[in-house]
């Protein structure tokens, strides 16, 4: 991390406890890719999933389980997580982080592939629904989480930059066209409120309207 912005505000807000500094030299060493969340991430996530109140939350994608952790951390004592991960040893790794950070009862570990698993939860209601694993699906995993949420929820998706390719015309490649598409949703789509914030790799977010209230922001 060597930009001064982002070291800045780690040092400020991203401060890891024991348990998060400890899970990701343990990623570090069990060649994990050194892809999860930063620190200062994390609390922007924590900020958001405080700001509307969520009790119950969704993420696509868990590596070693470091932002499940932290958006657990901003729930009420009984807000369950449920994150789903198509890596059997991630997932493995992320249970154990998990439990370490005595989260083994709020948080569950769904193996599979995210397309697979979303199915399921048809009917089921979240409050927040954070994207992180592939990005050519984006889009599809837009459609599911203003299906999963509850008027005010919130979907967020890292990565919403993509390393600069989302501004670079010269890039199509599919994961640059999920990442772009669904950015365009969240500018144009009438049942969202949406922005990309620029932190680290961008942080997209959107809120779901109020029914009723699509023609306004
Ligand atoms: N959210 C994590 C980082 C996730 S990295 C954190 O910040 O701590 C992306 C993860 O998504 C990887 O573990 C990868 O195995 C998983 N993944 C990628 N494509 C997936 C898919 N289609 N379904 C489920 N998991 C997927
Ligand atoms: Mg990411």
């Amino acid at each position: 991390m060597s930009d001064p912005v982002e070291e800045y505000l780690a040092r400020l807000f991203g401060a890891e406890d024991a348990v998060l500094a400890s899970l990701r030299e343990d990623a570090d060493r069990s060649g994990l890719p050194p892809i999860s969340i930063t620190s200062a991430t994390g609390r922007l996530l924590q900020v958001l999933a405080r700001a509307i109140g969520a009790r119950r939350v969704l993420e696509v994608g868990t590596l070693g389980g470091y932002s499940a952790i932290c958006l657990a951390r901003a729930l009420p004592d009984d807000g369950p997580l449920l994150t789903l991960e198509r890596d059997p040893a991630h997932a493995g790794f992320a249970r154990r982080w998990i439990s370490r950070a005595g989260l083994a009862e709020r948080i569950e570990v769904r193996e599979g592939v995210a397309l697979d698993l979303l199915p399921a939860l048809d009917g089921e209601r979240f409050d927040l629904v954070f994207l992180d694993a592939d990005k050519g699906p984006l889009p599809i995993y837009l459609d599911w989480a203003i299906r999963l949420l509850r008027p005010g929820g919130m979907v967020i998706a890292d990565n919403a930059l993509w390393g600069g390719r989302v501004l670079d015309p010269g890039e199509d490649d599919a994961d640059t066209r999920g990442v772009r598409e669904f950015n365009q949703r969240l500018a144009n789509d009438p049942r969202l409120t949406g922005i990309v914030v620029p932190m680290h790799d961008g942080v997209g977010v959107g809120i779901v309207k109020q029914p009723g209230t699509e023609g306004r922001v």
